[in-house]
């Protein structure tokens, strides 16, 4: 089916707390199309963000584990070239006819249905019949369907009936995570460093993280130097928009927590093991130095802890780089580590 893309697969498609529920609603409907209350399955979210991919990557699925069902993907442009086509050769029957016998259709970026109300009318009989026969539908776009603008209110209306799932912009660790997907698959191998660098820098969508591992490899290839943080760091300058920038409390956490090997999600866990209470304090403590965030804030993000537990690690974080000097080390590097970014 040359309007799958096979390269879209779940396999590679990260999971993260940013798309969760899409993905599982995705796999969901993969296993039963027509078969769930996700009926239509409505995947939103910004640009890049990975709703081809997700709306593809069912439809793989479905191909690989029930081959006899007819899948089909179309963007929304295409459906209305084929339906401005149709009128045009008189032959809207066969148009009609090929449509309701899809068993599932994914119908990518629905926002351009917007002010094409003939079509948008096709597709809303389209869409009616298949659901009736319980085949399954799998919508994309830019918005949940209450702030689709220039959308018709009953074709809306079926869109809601369904489940609406949006994917979010990747936290740090997913970003990582993404990148170090892409990489193995490519045979490249990046160190950590690089990886984190890229991706603390490159948060605005997956597709911008893509591009500029893309421009790394053709930088590195171009004048025979290996990436390294130096070389990433030259290169990203045209996609890093304001190099001061803000250092958040998340990429403290995943540094701190890097350092001193301690798995990222415990420093907001209740435990009191010697080591994980150390990243905690030096975690709240570069927060304090290096973020505008409020005491309370603070507090809030590393576990749920009053602002009084911050004081209290700050103060003992002071008091130990005054004494220790090996722990003022550890600090000093891990402060090194952050300005780099
Ligand atoms: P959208 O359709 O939302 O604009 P795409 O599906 O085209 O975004 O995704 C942009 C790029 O990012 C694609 O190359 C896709 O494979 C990749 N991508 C997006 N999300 C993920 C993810 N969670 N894991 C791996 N790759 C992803
Ligand atoms: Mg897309």
């Amino acid at each position: 089916d040359p309007q799958l893309n096979q390269n879209y697969t779940f396999n590679n498609f990260v999971e993260g707390d940013c798309n969760r529920l899409a993905r599982s609603a995705g796999y969901a409907v993969a296993a039963k199309p027509g078969g769930t209350s996700f009926n239509p399955l409505m995947i939103y979210g910004g640009v890049g963000l990975g709703k081809t991919h997700l709306a593809q990557a069912i439809g793989n699925e479905i191909k690989q584990t029930l081959p006899d069902k007819l899948v089909l993907y179309v963007s929304c442009e295409k459906f209305t070239q084929q339906f401005v086509d149709a009128l045009k050769h008189n032959n809207i029957n066969d148009f009609v006819n090929f449509y309701q016998a899809i068993d599932v259709l994914i119908m990518d970026d629905v926002h351009n249905f917007a002010g094409k109300e003939k079509t948008q009318d096709f597709f809303f009989h389209i869409f009616n019949h298949l659901h009736q026969s319980g085949k399954q539908v799998i919508i994309t776009s830019d918005k949940a369907p209450k702030d689709l603008a220039g959308l018709e209110e009953r074709l809306l209306s079926r869109f809601k009936w369904g489940l609406s799932a949006d994917l979010q912009i990747p936290d740090l660790e997913t970003r990582m995570a993404i990148l170090k997907n892409k990489t193995y698959q490519d045979g490249i191998e990046l160190s950590n460093d690089v990886i984190e660098y890229v991706a603390h820098n490159i948060d605005n969508n997956v597709r911008e993280l893509e591009g500029a591992m893309v421009s790394l490899l053709a930088q590195s290839t171009l004048n025979r130097k290996e990436i390294d943080l130096n070389l990433a760091k030259q290169m990203l300058k045209n996609f890093v928009k304001n190099s001061s920038k803000e250092i958040s409390m998340e990429y403290i956490q995943s540094l701190v927590c890097e350092y001193f090997e301690v798995p990222i999600e415990m420093v907001k866990s209740q435990t009191r093991k010697r080591e994980i209470v150390q990243a905690r304090q030096i975690s709240m403590y570069l927060a304090k130095a290096h973020t505008k965030s409020s005491l309370k804030s603070i507090g809030h993000f590393f576990g749920g802890r009053d602002h009084s537990t911050v004081i209290y690690a700050c103060q003992t974080v002071e008091d130990l780089i005054d004494t220790d000097k090996k722990f003022k080390g550890y600090v000093a590097d891990i402060q090194k580590k952050l300005k780099m970014s």
